[in-house]
């Protein structure tokens, strides 16, 4: 089979490890595989840009922003002459299959190809530049999509390629323009990217905590005097700065656009604060990938290179659905987006906004609640938020959404000071959550300790009752489960963890933001050893004997080889790795990466491998072990924690106050879902702390 992928429209962050995984899986399956450069420009024409790739050629790319095959818009492709050079140049190619990477017109222009296909065959025989022989080997294209775009705008997935990156680079800038603005008792107002399509906007707004979001989907009929009602309650709260964050495509309901120049001159002119105004434009779009963008894109680029693997089928789109992949017949998708445009432009908002999905309507709830005014007009019930276990990334956002949504809802926030141990001695704090977000660990400690013995956990329940506590909601890792299932009533456990070892979820808050450290740290290493060559790094990472941080890091990192505690290591498979690593290296690569669970038995631990492998490499490399340690748990949250604490968490709270059994609040396939703590306890290997059978299952991919 000969498959052959490409980029087009507008470029992407994690397009290049898409494109690094359909060439390498396919490769490896015995495919003969194609690159075919400047998108569909490539492709037309009489010197197409077709080239015949090698593993190699795509060395080195995974952690570069936009994409190496380039992209380019064609106005000829667009056209049946154009798209019939496009026939005779894949044809001749010997090309059967195409993987496309690109937006809904690119996915539209593949799939006018693809229906167009015969007709352009007969022509292209009649004319003499085929041969019927050709054309009977050729008598049709299967055709794969992925979608490229940072807007997230396509109908259908939960994530475009890019989108991840692109709101890193939008938090990043929100968190600096906070400081800065706060200092001068400033309001900004950000532009960001999303010409149909808000999600930037309203996502970058719930990670930064904006005052104010101004969406494709949600045109106010009094724009003006919503913005200056929202700014205005921020005053009155004492908050020194106020943020607005707009996305392009905003329009008022005569569908005038509501640029950052139009909101700071009627800021300036009604509430005369001091307004600024940031365009954010193409750096959105720039820089290396995100490791989600790493991973996912890697993952969705190993189901192409298997889809395309089968042979012509119906025309089909790749689409996520949290870590999963699902199959979308491509053009339903494509017409439902579309259609999503024909809604927001005759003003039919709703359904825009019912067809963006239950993630947007969630923090589109949230970013309202967590707004809210700190004062509590009466108290109804008594909350109490506590964490337990080590700290994670994401657990300032958990405790921001906490203590606004009850406080929103009419009920009041308790919250332990350093864990359940902590509440036990009697510490409570009445945190301010104002702009704690952006901040790493959590603000209001932790603890590993719970009640465990049956007296403690009867204290414990006594404590409860004489503090009249209606409801807890727990926020750790595995630890935070056993509490709960100790203690059982009205609780809820919020799954936060680097690790990702806790059953009944497919993600942990936390995890993120350690994937993209060890991302960070193996890139820096991979740079060092430009000057020294020939050098296989050993990196340790955490996740004790759960090897979903060391899995996922593989992936977004490309490292050679992953050891975990699931998979025990024997000597049948060391001596298979030792043999894989050093013929790579006898083929041209120059530095490698293992990655080392913290958790494996010990004969087995990094400094031994590091050993071993370099006796066994007979000289062909050098070995370097670094332990990354606690600096994956620290750092500023990533923006998927602090979109998954705010779900989570939000969740959680109205979980609790339902007076249901107790749960664990997780997500699974993209969609928040409580479990009975029962269950997921069923599903817990409580020696080894992670899930029997887990959800969170990753490819396995030798680069
Ligand atoms: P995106 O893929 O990011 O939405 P564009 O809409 O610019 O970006 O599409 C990229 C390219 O795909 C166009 O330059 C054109 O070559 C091709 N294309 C887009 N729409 C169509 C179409 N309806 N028919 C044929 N080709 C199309």
């Amino acid at each position: 089979m000969a498959i052959a992928v490409l980029t087009s429209g507008g470029d992407a962050p994690g397009m290049n490890a898409a494109v690094r995984a359909v060439v390498r899986r396919a490769i490896s399956r015995g495919h003969e595989v194609f690159a075919i450069h400047e998108g569909y420009a490539g492709l037309v024409g009489d010197s197409p840009r077709i080239t015949r790739m090698a593993s190699t050629d795509v060395s080195h790319i995974l952690q570069l922003g936009g994409t190496v095959l380039g992209t380019a818009r064609s106005s000829v492709f667009r056209t049946p002459e154009g798209r019939r050079q496009a026939v005779e140049n894949l044809v001749m190619a010997g090309i059967t299959q195409l993987v496309v990477i690109g937006g809904d017109g690119s996915l539209t222009g593949a799939d006018c190809l693809r229906e167009e296909w015969n007709e352009h065959l007969d022509a292209l025989v009649a004319d003499g530049r085929l041969t019927p022989t050709q054309a009977e080997k050729h008598a049709t294209i299967g055709l794969v999509g992925l979608v490229g775009s940072i807007d997230n705008d396509l109908w259908g997935t939960d994530r475009t390629i890019g989108c991840d990156t692109a709101l890193h680079r939008i938090v990043d800038a929100v968190d600096t323009l906070t400081s800065t603005a706060r200092s001068h008792q400033r309001s900004f107002v950000v532009e960001v990217m999303g010409r149909r399509c808000g999600f930037l906007a309203l996502a970058a707004g719930v990670c930064c905590g904006a005052d104010h979001v101004v969406l494709p989907e949600r045109p106010a009929e009094d724009w003006e005097g919503e913005v200056c009602a929202a700014l205005r309650r921020s005053q009155a709260l004492g908050r020194r700065k106020s943020i607005v964050l707009v996305a392009e495509g905003a329009k008022d309901r005569n569908g005038q656009p509501i640029t950052a120049r139009r909101l700071q001159r009627v800021i300036e002119r009604e509430l005369e604060i001091e307004t600024r105004t940031t365009v954010l434009g193409h750096v959105q779009r720039g820089g290396t990938p995100s490791a989600y963008d790493r991973v996912q894109s890697t993952t969705l680029g190993i189901e192409a290179a298997d889809v395309a693997s089968g042979g012509p089928e119906a025309p089909v789109l790749l689409a996520t659905a949290g870590p999963s992949v699902v199959h979308v017949p491509l053009m339903r998708a494509v017409r439902k987006t579309l259609e999503v445009g024909d809604a927001l432009r005759d003003g039919r908002y709703q359904v825009a906004v019912n067809a963006r999905g239950p993630e947007f309507m969630e923090l589109l709830a949230a970013h309202s609640a967590l707004r809210a005014s700190d004062v509590t007009a009466s108290v109804q019930r008594r909350l109490l938020f506590a964490h337990v276990g080590a700290p994670a990334p994401g657990m300032n956002a958990a405790l921001r959404t906490f203590v606004r949504t009850v406080k929103a809802a009419g009920h009041l926030p308790i919250v332990a000071s350093e864990g359940l141990r902590g509440f036990f001695n009697g510490n409570t704090v009445e945190p301010d959550v104002e702009g704690i977000s952006s901040l790493g660990a959590t603000v209001v400690g932790t603890n590993r300790w719970w009640p465990s013995s049956p007296e403690e956990v009867g204290w414990f329940k006594r404590l409860l009752k004489s503090q009249r506590i209606d409801g807890v909601v727990l926020v750790g890792g595995f630890g935070a489960l056993q509490a709960a299932g100790n203690l059982k009533g009205p609780v809820a456990v919020v799954p936060a963890t680097i690790s990702n070892n806790v059953p009944g979820t497919d993600a942990s808050i936390g995890c993120d933001t350690a994937v993209n450290a060890i991302c960070e740290a193996v890139d820096r290493l991979k740079q060092s050893a430009i000057g020294s060559r020939n050098r296989v790094f050993f990196v340790e990472v955490m996740g004790r004997r759960c090897g979903y941080l060391a899995r996922a890091a593989g992936l977004g990192s490309g490292a050679e080889l992953v050891y975990t505690d699931e998979q025990p290591l024997t000597l049948g498979r060391l001596e298979q790795d030792v043999r894989g690593l050093n013929a790579a290296m006898d083929a041209g690569r120059t530095v490698g990466i293992v990655l080392v669970a913290d958790g494996v038995a010990p004969p087995f631990r990094a400094g031994r491998l590091a050993d071993l492998f370099r006796e066994a490499s007979d000289g062909r490399f050098d070995t370097r072990v670094c332990v990354l340690g606690h600096l994956q748990q620290g750092g500023r949250p990533s923006p998927a924690d602090r979109l998954l604490a705010t779900r989570l968490t939000q969740a959680a709270v109205s979980r609790v106050l339902s007076g249901e059994p107790a749960a664990l609040v997780g997500i699974e396939e993209g969609r928040v879902k409580a479990t009975e703590l029962q269950a997921v306890l069923s599903d817990a290997d409580v020696d080894a702390r992670r899930p029997l059978s887990s959800r969170t299952v990753l490819p396995t991919f030798t680069p």
